[in-house]
């Protein structure tokens, strides 16, 4: 397994909440390091962009909205396998439907608020850090 480097985002849900602590903590006790991290307000063209792949989904109006209605931390994770192993640490996308001790299943509100992002392949990764950080504001 290869040392990667994977977007993540804490959204409005868990920052309102005061979860980016509980959530961090899921990160590293798993052995992902957190290389970059800073709290924003997405505007909402950034959002638009962000999930352009959803815009012509239903919930696209919806999801644009909630993730530019609170603060969200957008964050850089490092370590083994870590595009994989951040999903796994996420859990599904519908808490409902994740498992046990995942982040989604112990913090996420529903199938939108589901407290956190993380990209879903090294291509992604690749393409989601670069939209939010310089290289010399990721310190490994
Ligand atoms: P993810 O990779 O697990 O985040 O899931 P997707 O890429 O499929 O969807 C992106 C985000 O859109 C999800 O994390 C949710 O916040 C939201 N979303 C996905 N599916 C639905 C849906 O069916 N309804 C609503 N309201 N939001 C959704």
């Amino acid at each position: 397994m290869a040392i990667e480097r994977t977007l993540s985002i804490i959204k409005p849900d868990a920052t309102r909440r005061n979860l980016t602590g509980k959530i961090n903590a899921k990160f590293e006790e798993a052995g992902l390091r957190i290389v970059a991290q800073r709290r924003i307000l997405l505007s909402r063209e950034q959002a638009e962009a962000f999930y352009a792949v959803h815009k012509e989904r239903p919930f696209f109006g919806g999801l644009v909205s909630f993730m530019t209605g609170g603060p969200v931390v957008v964050q850089v994770l490092e370590g083994e396998d870590a595009v994989a192993a951040n999903r796994r640490i996420m859990g599904a996308t519908n808490p409902a439907n994740a498992e046990p001790g995942t982040i989604r299943r112990e913090f996420a509100e529903d199938i939108e608020a589901n407290s956190v992002h993380g990209s879903d392949s090294a291509e992604n990764a690749a393409t989601e850090i670069a939209f939010f950080f310089t290289p010399n504001e990721i310190v490994g």
